[in-house]
């Protein structure tokens, strides 16, 4: 089993849905080294202010996150604030602070240098960028943006593509980002631009993977969500774990990773905030592995 590296967002969230407004921990890094943490070691790397609670970190260092990468600075943590439309399906974002984030200078401790497995969750492109100049030959870097950083930071955004191996993005944001709308011309667009895996995330209706010819359709999971913010995030964070513990990155195994990332992500909507992922069992995890499997088996005569 290999380990696997995580930066990205630790954050304060504000959430407004139609059950009310929740103050929760969020963070693009956060979700996604939990849902790592469910197949393998996680090295954290990202910054928190005083007001960021400690019994938090006490969580991710009992599931095995290591938390020695993640800076405490004087200031305030990172706060995003969103709204949800009733039926979930949209969202709108009212603030973000970037706050600690603002002069925050990524560094990786040694011991995590030649970690092979890295995860870029969603974080400003120069952040992600100094992770990778710090980085010793990494086996598969998975990359995560959205549009605040497509729209704000194109040539950063476009300088990082060039040094991932797998994007993950959500639909809109790939239709954004490639300028097209069809989905294989997205994909196309996208693969040009420099990550040899394209997944191309549609929320509630499932995900795609495109790798050169190679493409795998998983289905969505059906229930009902609660909150879906951090979907994308432990999507991301489960796929490169599983990755992880399989320690290859063969197409199989890819496509594998994408049942689990959607495993993950599908648990985490199921509560407000971290709370399910936190409370998910590997046995509940198995047995929706298994019911992705049975909703798209058929017998082809
Ligand atoms: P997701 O729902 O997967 O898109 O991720 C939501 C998480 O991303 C929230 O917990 C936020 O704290 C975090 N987030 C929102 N905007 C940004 C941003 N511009 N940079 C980094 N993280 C962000």
């Amino acid at each position: 089993m290999s380990s696997m590296l995580v930066v990205g967002s630790v954050a304060l969230d504000t959430v407004h849905n139609a059950r009310g407004t929740h103050d929760v921990v969020g963070g693009s890094a956060t979700f996604a080294a939990f849902a790592g943490s469910f197949f393998t070691d996680v090295q954290l790397v990202g910054i928190v202010g005083r007001d960021f609670p400690d019994d938090v970190i006490r969580t991710m260092r009992e599931r095995g996150i290591d938390t020695s990468g993640l800076e405490v600075a004087d200031g305030k943590t990172f706060h995003w604030e969103g709204r949800y439309t009733d039926d979930l399906t949209a969202r709108e974002t009212i603030v973000t602070d970037l706050n600690v984030f603002e002069h925050f200078d990524p560094k990786i401790p040694p011991k995590f240098a030649e970690t092979p497995f890295v995860m870029l969750g969603n974080i400003a492109p120069e952040l992600q960028l100094a992770v990778l100049d710090q980085v010793k030959g990494p086996r598969l870097v998975v990359a995560d943006t959205m549009n605040f950083w497509i729209e704000g930071k194109p040539d950063e955004v476009a300088k990082l593509l060039k040094r991932v191996d797998v994007l993950v993005i959500n639909e809109e944001e790939a239709r954004q980002l490639s300028g097209r709308h069809h989905l294989v011309h997205v994909a196309g667009e996208l693969l040009d631009l420099g990550p040899s895996t394209v997944i191309i995330k549609q929320g509630e209706y499932g995900a795609w993977l495109f790798a050169g010819d190679h493409v795998f359709s998983a289905p969505a999971f059906l229930l009902e969500a609660q909150d879906p913010t951090g979907a994308g995030d432990s999507f991301a964070g489960g796929f490169l774990g599983y990755i992880a513990k399989q320690g290859n990155t063969e197409p199989d195994t890819l496509r594998r990773a994408v049942i689990y990332g959607s495993t993950l992500a599908s648990f985490c909507v199921e509560g407000i905030g971290l709370e399910r992922l936190l409370s998910v069992s590997d046995e509940e995890i198995a047995a929706r592995v298994e019911k992705f499997r049975r909703l798209v088996e058929f017998a082809a005569s």
